[in-house]
This record gives C-alpha cells, structure tokens and sequence, in this order.
C-alpha cells in the first residue's frame, strides 16, 4: 500500500487527495516513513516532519471545507537555498549553519498557498556551487539508481529525493545547469523556465545575472503543473516578468509533426562519450519517425561558452558572498578586532569552492583585468544569446544531451575542479543566453556494471516553455520517459 501511494505521481497523488482515496495526512506520513528509512541517502539536510505534518492536516482540513488548491496536500521537499520562515536554511553552508530566516521566499510562498506540504530542506552544494552535492557541508547525497555515484549538483539532493520517492516533487535553482544536469543523473524531469519567469525573492543569491527557480518531478505533466503553482511576476524582484503564466499542464497534447529540431554542430563533437551521443541520437531519430524535421545548426560560440560562463559566475559570486561577514547573522568566529573577526568568521565558514569562486571572482573584476576577462565575457555572453535567437528563426526547439556522461563514481573528480566545470559545458550557455531548457531521460546506459540515466535537453525560444513542455510530453507519450522502477 505504501509503495504505491509512493510511487504515484504528483497528479495522480492529487487525483487520489482529491477523491478521497488518500489523505494528506496520510500521504505525508508514508512520505516521511520512507526519508526515514532512505536516511543514508542523505537527500534531506533538514527533514521537517512536524511542520509537515501540522500543514498536512490543515491541508485535509481545507479539502474538507471545498477549499482546495492546485497543490492541495502534496508533499514536495524545498532546495535550501530557499529561505523558509522559522526553518534552518543552511545553503549547505557552514556559515549558514544556524540561519532561521524570518520571511519565505515568493516560490515556496506560492507552493504553500496552493496547498503543498513542505517535507524538508534539500541537499546541495555549497551555495549551488557544484555538479555532485560532493561541495555540501553536510555531506554529500547518494545516486539512488548507484549509491557509489553521485546524484548530480547542485540540485543533487532534490534529484535523489524525487527519484526514490522521498517526495512527489521538489525545487531546485539552476544558475548553470542544476536543476537539468542533476534530473539528468538520476532519471527524472527537470525544468528551468526563462529568466524572469519565476521570483529570486529569498533564494539565497548565487550568480544574479543566471539565477533562476525551476522544479523536478517524475513525470512532464508534474513539472508543468509544479511550475505554473510557482511562476510568475512579483514586484519583490525587479528581474522577474510582468508576465502572465501560462496553464502549462492543460496544453501538453501537440501533434509533432512538422516541428522543427534544431541539433547544434557543436554539442555533438568527436571525443564524446559515445554512450550518452547514442542514447540522445536515438530519441532524436524518435522523433524524426514521427515526423519532426530534423535541421542541423551551428552555434559556433559554443566554444568560449563555458569560460566565459566560470568569469561571469564568479564575479557575480564574490559581491554576493560580500554579505557573510559574520556581524548579523551566520557564523561568528571572534577575532582580535573587527578585521579580524571577518576573516577567521569568513575562513572557517567558507568551503573550498566559494573559497576558489571568491578568488577568481574577485580578479577578473579587479582594475587592470576587468577588461581581459568580464568585459569580454559579457560580449560572449551577447553573442550566444543573438546564436540562439538566429537559429530559433529557423526551429522550434534545440535538442542536445544535458551532461557529457552518465553520473560518475562519489570522489572521482572531487579533486579536480576544472573537470567538475567540464560537466556543465552543455547546461550553462542556456542560463547564459537565459533561456527555458528541459531534461528529460533518454535511454540508460552501462557504466561499470551500472545501468545509468542519460538526460535529454530541450531548449526553447524565450518565455517559450509551453513547446519545450510539449515536446518533452511527447517523449514520455511514446515511451521515452521510463517510468522509475522501485527501489526497496
Ligand atoms: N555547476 C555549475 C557551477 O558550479 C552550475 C551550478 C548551478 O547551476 N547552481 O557553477
């Protein structure tokens, strides 16, 4: 009974609230009972049961009284990188280690506003500084589909809780790839919408510019669902659209006929692994058997991309990171003087990677090498944005593999941050050009003894997340996106 109600997706668990079958207390507990007994996954940094509980019983409660909300009694987990009124976020800092903010972020506000049920604060890495979770300072979380592997980062702790149905959703952020690159590494749906759809209000700010929300589900239809509860204009963020949201999750049937598919020349070069090419080929000649066009592209950019992407990102990084000084909140380490007190607060609070972002972030703004390194990467930045907007003249969606390989071993690139940053080289031009993008599982494939997922990407035009949610329908209509097996 457990297992089932678990391994529902979010809209048939709402199917289920909403006749009566299950209860949101009950779907709550069940949910709970597993995090409790998938504890060694270390998916949840916080679990809050007595918080979920108290709004699942509210939840039944306005059920009751015909009061029901889009997301009327859905337990879904929350990225702590999102501040959550009276709940520890910790960013998986430990400088953050005893934050209790006093406001909500707007995304998590709506989630509750829509009835959803917090189950706790996600893993991560280090202020979503990372591609494994291995950058947490609460230890890193395990692939469920292989506990030596890791789940993907920095969203890694939201992948590996939606996938072994720790809760029927979660949210992530996505500055350079993760919320994609991690649904990617444990076979689920993850979508980050265009810049400005959702709110940053009360996420913790990583990289401003590339920042933005999105979700992560099991299913297409959850994802359209979980960001339509979500998105939208708030006056709190002056980045964010006055636009309205579109109801997504009511519009996913397309005929793919005659759609136009971009495959970009340089996201399928010589040298990559061949398993994730032929996994992603494969869906792509799907597609084409059922009528879609298939039109090669050029996005000759593509090259500078990802350097560019590691200037901009730790410029933005180190003014944000400016604020943790251990005066108003956070970790105090008193010093012999105020100087002082901000070092040793900022040495022993700060892990390696923010340490290394705040460095190189620091330089390239620095006189002197402004011009050879952020101004230049702005002007690449443009030009990957104007690639973009030229070939979606031409096609309706641009298809590409989200990672460059399956997940790997926990500790095999840990000492290696140049490698680690390799891994984001087909997710970050998209926050670069700011652009809604996609993944969803493409066929597994062997890795070591292991069967591992393969993400698909689906990239959009701007504020064009209704095709990228169709055509992304549409691979889970014919089977593509496999249903996860359950894992005891
Ligand atoms: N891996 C990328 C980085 O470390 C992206 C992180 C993210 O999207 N939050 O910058």
């Amino acid at each position: 009974m457990t297992q089932d109600i678990l391994t529902l997706s979010a809209t048939e668990a709402l199917g289920k609230l909403a006749n009566g079958e299950v209860s949101s207390v009950e779907l709550t507990r069940a949910t709970l009972a597993r995090m409790e007994a998938r504890k060694h996954i270390n998916a949840y940094i916080t679990p809050t049961a007595e918080h979920a509980l108290a709004q699942a019983e509210a939840s039944d409660k306005r059920r009751k009284e015909g009061r029901a909300g889009l997301l009327e009694g859905l337990p879904l987990g929350i990225k702590d990188l999102f501040c959550t009124n009276g709940i520890l976020t910790t960013a998986a800092s430990k400088i953050l280690h005893n934050f209790v903010p006093h406001y909500e972020s707007t995304v998590t506000e709506r989630l509750w506003q829509a009835g959803a049920v917090m189950t706790g604060k996600l893993n991560l890495d280090e202020f979503a500084m990372g591609t494994s979770t291995e950058n947490s300072a609460y230890g890193n979380t395990l692939n469920p589909w292989d506990e030596s592997r890791i789940p993907g980062g920095s969203s890694g702790g939201s992948s590996a809780a939606v996938a072994d149905y720790q809760c029927f959703g979660a949210t992530g952020t996505d500055t350079g790839g993760s919320i994609r690159q991690p649904a990617s590494m444990c076979g689920v749906v993850g979508i980050k919408p265009t810049y400005g759809r959702m709110s940053r209000w009360g996420i913790v700010a990583f990289a401003s510019s590339l920042d933005q929300a999105g979700m992560f589900a099991r299913t297409v239809e959850d994802a359209a669902l979980l960001l339509e509860a979500s998105a939208g204009h708030d006056p709190k963020d002056s980045t964010s659209a006055d636009l309205p949201v579109p109801a997504w999750s009511k519009n996913l049937q397309r005929d793919i006929k005659g759609l136009k598919i971009g495959l970009p020349k340089e996201y399928f070069i010589d040298g990559m692994d061949t398993r994730v090419r032929d996994s992603v080929m494969q869906a792509v000649k799907r597609f084409e058997a059922e009528g879609a066009e298939i039109v090669e592209i050029s996005l000759p950019t593509t090259k500078y991309a990802l350097a560019a992407y590691y200037i901009v990102n730790p410029a933005e990084a180190s003014s944000n990171l400016a604020r943790y000084d251990g005066m108003r909140y956070g970790l105090r380490v008193e010093g012999d003087n105020l100087l002082d007190t901000y070092i040793k607060s900022r040495s022993e609070g700060f892990g390696e990677e923010p340490k290394r972002r705040i460095m190189v972030g620091n330089y390239v703004l620095s006189s002197g090498y402004y011009d050879a390194y952020y101004s230049k990467a702005m002007k690449i930045r443009t030009l990957l944005a104007r690639e973009f907007a030229a070939a979606f003249e031409k096609v309706d969606v641009i298809m590409t593999p989200t990672a460059p390989n399956p997940a790997f071993k926990i500790g095999e690139k840990a000492d290696d941050p140049i490698s680690l940053y390799l891994e984001d080289a087909y997710t970050v031009t998209v926050n670069m050009a700011g652009l809604p993008g996609i993944s969803v599982p493409a066929a597994p494939v062997e890795d070591r003894g292991s069967l591992l997922p393969v993400g698909l990407q689906i990239i959009g035009k701007k504020w064009d997340e209704q095709t990228i949610l169709q055509v992304a329908f549409a691979w889970q209509t014919m089977g593509g996106v496999e249903r996860l097996g359950w894992r005891g």
